[in-house]
């Protein structure tokens, strides 16, 4: 339809008429014929990776290099047997390596998918809210400070509307544009000052743009490779695993190969050194842990996703489980912002407003008696002032659309009858300025400026009052203290003013929101969310500091903070923070916790001294101006519902349900990923360092028959990856994990804890096990085989006690030992595999095993219980200590 038509040359009525559109928009039958026509206004992302490249991509490690090198040779040698358990190897490894990839990915993407931005338009002259892919050319769409640019729009009307196009033209200041069709064959992007391009963001003002161009029609769409960046899960703690696990392999393969020259000097056989050392290498190094640091990951972001928190940025998911302080929004994220007028007060008196909710039955009273508010001329103009100065809407199936403030303004004066007046001008809503203002018209062009804000801000722009018959000279303190009363009983509450102005006025300047007529004060009720409590209680015992940081009455904020169970001494105004200086706001952010009237740079200001004190602080915004606070605290953290498309991408996290509680369950979620991680961490490595150990021993003691055969290594290292090590993943969280202080961000990822196992549990495996061999061969006469099969079991068995002991670091497991159902599928899928290979009479020409007694079974679990009896003990011992 766009063809090839330069957009920025044609007028607006043209561009509506060549789109065969109006002012009213599109009926929605058109818009839908349109939109299976032209298709959605997507852009399409790049090519996924084939499953068959990522399949192929897995053959790419130096440790298959190897396993490929050491089955050639035993192809060569004519080795089948061998070469074909090698091969196996090589290839569960990489079966494992995709499926565990594919998940990760899977995780992600349904987490692009919870992200879908909507835009407001006009639809047969009615505004709704449609999902931005709806959109369809000939949509007429609305713009306000802090959106998204859906697709290519043709500005047709704009006021003070400023666009940051960095991401198209890198250009960084925000463009003002204007609606001026301009006359040139070319020009630059930049410079087509009356087109709003899709992918750009308003920083300022509003306006109306009719949809030109669509999806890969759009600008941003014909260079849609920029915008398609593949997320790929990194963060910090991945990279410190994979440089840990590179290390690691380092080391080992210098093991290895010393283990190869001791083994030749010792008179091995070349060959058996060889494989000897290649088993070595393959079993000690921890090959699969980034891939199962990465999956925790994954699952983790997906399980925080279920519970409402959107992940933007990787890192997020570790710094959340650190946490040690949450600064919050007030409205909408501790509260309801369900709003409900209660209060109202004018020169005539303190009104009580009844009705619940937004529906609109309901009464004035005043000192408990039910009055007409037509006999209270103040009060109506009151409830005239909010219905006007409004951009909520009240909706016919009931409800409200809109700013919830605004919707409880609509509701208070629906109970007193409709009024109405043609708007012609608006100063919108900012919160650094507090106030809001409209200009109307009636029949005969009379013109008026109404005016709503927070009080302190509408007395300063008032000279006079109303006392519902005459106006006189403004008495300040007698509406401050009105509002302060309102406040203080943690009502959310809003001045309101006007002035007549000069006949046929159809522009707001700047000395017309000024000399205004206070007219009164409405306190609304905005009730904490009950869940916020719990939330706030569990943050206490975590360690987790909630700081309040509102932009509403330091009244309602301290009030509302009592109510939720907010530790504070006290509570500072934006004003007091001012005139603090860094030493001192620090000292006061020790005890206060509540922090109102403040602005977005105050925000920031408390973000970025807090960081310096070493906290790791998430910080909740929605705001245009809270772009910059969210990107330099830990975890900026945005509202899905409320925020603006700046918030969202600015923050690292974002709410689906605006909710302070899933903020809570986020720090818990990333608290469990990270105790995961460390559990796999701990399993892990002592088991690899066992397997690695077990070959060094044998060739150390110059075992010319050892306990156990390389393939032996490679089998056990191979299944138990699989079976054991990947179901730690799915551990369920552990319940205490909220008990505890945040983690110390310091805090090394090699704990002293698995050092220290590492070390132990190795010799305790190794030793154990030989022994039970040596036992075996000498003192039972069993032949080699037979003795081998006991020590391979025995192994393998010691490896599932100790995944038992892995799922907790600190805590004794005994009640939760069958928690997990698919640790116990994993370890039954282990168990079948053993008893395969021990009976299995292939098996046994292949891994050289050989069947045992059932009685054989029973020593080898007991000898293998050990160390989990040990290990719980030692937890038991070192908790008793540190309580005594
Ligand atoms: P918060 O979201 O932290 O409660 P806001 O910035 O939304 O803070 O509001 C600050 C103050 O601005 C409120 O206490 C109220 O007095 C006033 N206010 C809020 N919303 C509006 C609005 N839509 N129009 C005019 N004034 C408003
Ligand atoms: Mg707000």
């Amino acid at each position: 339809m766009s063809g090839e038509i330069k957009w920025y040359r044609v007028p607006v009525d043209e561009v509506l008429t060549l789109l065969d559109t109006d002012e009213d928009g599109i009926t929605a039958e058109e818009a839908q014929i349109r939109l299976s026509k032209y298709g959605f206004n997507e852009v399409e992302v790049k090519k996924k990776e084939s499953s068959l490249h990522r399949f192929a991509r897995q053959f790419a490690s130096p440790l298959i290099y190897v396993l490929l090198a050491a089955s050639l040779v035993t192809f060569i040698l004519e080795e089948y047997a061998d070469m074909a358990v090698i091969l196996g190897v090589v290839l569960a490894n990489a079966v494992i390596g995709f499926i565990q990839e594919r998940k990760a990915e899977n995780a992600l993407e349904s987490l692009a998918k919870m992200l879908v931005p909507e835009t407001s338009i006009l639809r047969d002259g009615q505004r709704m809210i449609i999902h931005s892919r709806e959109l369809v050319a000939g949509d007429i769409v609305l713009l306000e400070a802090g959106n998204r640019i859906p697709a290519d729009l043709r500005l047709m009307y704009v006021k003070n509307l400023r666009i940051d196009e960095s991401m198209l033209t890198g250009e960084s200041t925000a463009v003002e544009k204007n609606i001026d069709p301009i006359e040139t064959k070319s020009l630059p992007l930049a410079e087509q000052k009356n087109i709003a391009f899709g992918g750009t963001l308003v920083t300022q003002g509003n306006g109306l743009g009719i949809v030109v161009a669509t999806g890969s029609e759009s600008e941003i769409g014909k260079i849609s490779e920029l915008i398609s960046k593949t997320k790929k899960i990194s963060t910090p703690l991945v990279r410190t695993i994979d440089q840990m696990a590179k290390k690691l392999a380092v080391v080992i393969l210098g093991l290895a190969i010393l283990t190869f020259i001791i083994g030749r000097l010792r008179g091995f056989d070349d060959l058996d050194i060889f494989f000897a050392s290649v088993s070595l290498a393959v079993a000690a190094i921890p090959e699969g842990l980034p891939a199962l640091i990465t999956i925790s990951l994954a699952f983790g972001i997906k399980r925080m996703a279920s519970r409402n928190a959107i992940i933007r940025t990787m890192p997020a998911v570790e710094s959340l489980g650190s946490a040690t302080v949450i600064c919050s929004d007030k409205t909408g994220t501790l509260t309801k912002n369900e709003m409900t007028i209660r209060n109202i007060y004018t020169l005539e008196g303190k009104f009580d407003v009844t009705g619940v909710g937004y529906t609109t039955e309901g009464d004035f009273e005043l000192q408990g008696k039910k009055i007409d508010p037509l006999g209270h001329p103040a009060l109506m103009e009151t409830l005239k002032a909010g219905a006007l100065c409004n951009d909520a809407y009240l909706k016919e199936e009931g409800g409200i659309d809109g700013d919830p403030t605004e919707g409880a303004l609509l509701v208070s004066a629906s109970k007193a009858g409709k009024f109405y007046m043609q708007r012609v001008d608006t100063i919108p809503f900012e919160s650094e300025e507090r106030y809001m203002a409209t200009l109307h018209q009636d029949d005969e062009k009379n013109s008026w400026i109404y005016v709503k804000g927070s009080p302190e801000k509408l007395i300063e722009l008032c000279s006079h009052q109303f006392n519902g018959k005459e106006l006189s000279s403004i008495d300040p303190e007698n509406f401050l203290t009105a509002a302060e009363d309102m406040a203080s009983d943690g009502l959310r509450v809003i001045a309101t003013a006007y002035r007549k102005l000069e006949q046929g006025k159809d522009e707001i300047e700047e000395e017309d929101t000024k000399d205004l007529i206070f007219l009164g004060l409405q306190g609304m009720i905005d009730p904490p969310r009950e869940e916020v409590k719990r939330s706030i209680f569990k943050c206490n015992n975590a360690g987790i500091r909630v700081i309040m940081i509102t932009g509403d009455h330091i009244l309602t904020g301290h009030t509302i903070a009592r109510q939720l169970g907010i530790r504070t001494e006290g509570a500072l105004s934006g004003s007091d923070i001012q005139g603090m200086s860094d030493e001192e706001l620090t000292e006061a952010l020790r005890t206060v916790s509540v922090f109102a009237r403040t602005s977005p740079e105050d925000k920031s200001r408390i973000v970025g001294l807090l960081k310096q004190e070493g906290e790791v602080v998430a910080v909740t915004g929605d705001g245009i101006n809270d772009a910059p606070a969210l990107e330099n605290a830990d975890i900026g953290v945005a509202m899905g519902k409320s925020g603006t498309e700046v918030a969202k991408d600015a923050s690292d996290m974002v709410l689906a349900d605006d909710n302070f509680a899933s903020i809570v369950n986020a720090v818990e979620e990333g608290r469990n990923v990270y105790s995961k991680i460390q559990k796999v961490i701990l399993w892990t490595l002592p088991t690899n360092a066992a397997e690695g150990l077990a070959v060094l021993a044998a060739v150390i003691l110059g075992l010319n028959n050892p306990p156990l055969l390389p393939l032996h290594i490679l089998w056990i290292n191979t299944i138990t990856a699989l079976g054991l090590g990947v179901s730690i993943t799915m551990e369920p969280m552990e319940k205490k994990l909220l008990n505890r202080p945040p983690r110390p961000p310091k805090e090394p990822l090699l704990l002293p804890v698995i050092k220290q196992r590492i070390v132990t549990v190795a010799l305790l495996m190794v030793t154990a096990t030989f022994l039970l061999y040596f036992f075996e061969m000498i003192q039972n006469g069993r032949d080699s085989n037979t003795a081998q099969t006991i020590a391979l079991n025995t192994i393998v068995f010691f490896e599932i006690f100790y995944l038992f002991n892995c799922k907790s670091i600190y805590e004794n497991v005994f009640k939760e030992l069958f928690s997990n159902k698919f640790m116990l599928m994993g370890i039954a899928l282990v168990l079948s595999l053993q008893v395969f290979i021990t009976y299995n009479p292939t098996m046994n020409a292949i891994l050289k095993t050989s069947p045992i007694e059932p009685v054989d079974w029973l020593v080898i679990g007991v000898t293998a219980s050990s160390v989990f009896f040990l290990i719980e003990l030692e937890k038991y011992v070192k908790k008793k200590r540190k309580i005594n």
